[in-house]
């Protein structure tokens, strides 16, 4: 795909909200990318244009049958002014595998991620500089013709927002509290959880409340058919360290792929730990637990990129783990990952790509 990326600038630039308490996902930049898409014409007319409201038809599918798709990454700046995307072409692959899951049509991976750093070329200046600041970045798809018709939409736009995110961590890494759900699914085999959809995330609303209502921050999934099995955390995928072995559950067909999970799991190979991909139930953790040998577990994902557990709660059977504290393993993979991120450490695995 080879076409011109049109470019129509703002006549006023806003205000950047002030660097040391940006509040995720509230700010967002001057200019956006925008595609759209026609059966006849295909991805066309890919430009660059100022961030403002977009009018649908209120018959736009988007708002019945919610085919839509995301994705979540970041910017960083780095101590010598340079500007590093993580792996941005395995989120563009992924964003084709959601789509595909729903039936929108898959874009050029490579045009995407061109759209996106002629964006952030543009949008420089709202790359955060402070410490452990980037620039939050939220390409996605969603159907646009209007028909309430039961059938994949025959229209659709793509997009690319851009939005300062504070530090994640502002008071230092604190484990968190995570309430086991054994109610709600979030999703199932031959589901779409494997997909960045809308749906899942409106789905875990309700289990999120019963968390929040008991004092834990977030929610352990387990599969949907037996309740056994655990999935994930949260938004994240989740890894245990027990008897010294690291354990995240296996890709089975509900579960997100996350790259920081499979960028976590290419560390640990190339460190000499031993990490398996396997089903693993909570009997399994919680026997391992009765016998002293968990000894670390965390959430991985782009926002945080690390988030120690440090208790679990499944009906009243509490477990602490390392004793609520971030464990030595947890914090290396959180050191060594956001070093490679922000360029601080070598990127022995030529993960990060520059913006010029
Ligand atoms: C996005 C996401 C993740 C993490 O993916 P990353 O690529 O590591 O950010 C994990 N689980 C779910 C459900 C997600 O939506």
């Amino acid at each position: 795909m080879t076409m011109n990326i049109d470019v129509t600038y703002t006549k006023s630039l806003k205000p950047k909200p002030i660097a040391d308490n940006i509040a995720f996902g509230k700010h967002f930049s001057d200019h956006m990318a925008v595609i759209d898409y026609s059966e006849e014409k295909g991805w066309y007319d890919p430009r660059i244009v100022p961030y403002e409201p977009i009018t649908l038809d209120p018959a736009a599918m988007i708002f019945h049958y919610g085919q839509t798709v995301f994705e979540g990454l970041k910017a960083y700046r780095t101590e010598d002014d340079r500007i590093l995307l993580f792996r941005p072409e395995k989120n563009f692959r992924r964003l084709n595998l959601s789509s595909d899951r729903i039936s929108i049509p898959t874009i050029d991976e490579e045009f995407a991620l061109s759209c996106l750093k002629k964006l952030l070329e543009i949008e420089k200046d709202w790359i955060p500089t402070a410490e452990g600041n980037s620039l939050y970045i939220r390409p996605f798809i969603f159907s646009t013709e209007p028909n309430l018709s039961l059938a994949p939409s025959k229209t659709y736009q793509f997009m690319i927002i851009l939005s300062p995110v504070g530090s994640y961590y502002k008071e230092g890494i604190q484990p968190v509290g995570i309430h086991v759900e054994d109610e709600y699914t979030r999703a199932v085999r031959g589901g779409t959880g494997t997909a960045k959809t809308a749906g899942n995330y409106a789905a875990a609303y309700k289990a999120q409340e019963k968390a929040t209502q008991e004092g834990y921050s977030q929610v352990l999934w387990l599969d949907g058919v037996e309740k056994k099995y655990i999935e994930e955390v949260g938004s994240m995928n989740v890894f245990f360290k027990i008897n010294g072995e690291v354990i995240t559950p296996e890709l089975s067909g509900s579960i997100l792929e996350g790259i920081t999970r499979m960028s976590i799991i290419e560390m640990l190979k190339d460190w000499g730990v031993p990490v398996i991909e396997r089903r693993i139930s909570l009997e399994e953790l919680y026997d391992a637990y009765d016998k002293g040998q968990v000894e670390e577990a965390f959430g991985t994902g782009t926002a945080a990129v690390i988030s120690p557990v440090g208790e679990l709660n499944w009906d009243g059977r509490k477990m602490i783990i390392n004793n609520k504290q971030i464990g030595e393993l947890s914090q290396k993979l959180y050191d060594t990952l956001t070093g490679i991120q922000t360029g601080k450490v070598a990127d022995p695995y030529d993960w990060t790509v520059e913006v010029k």
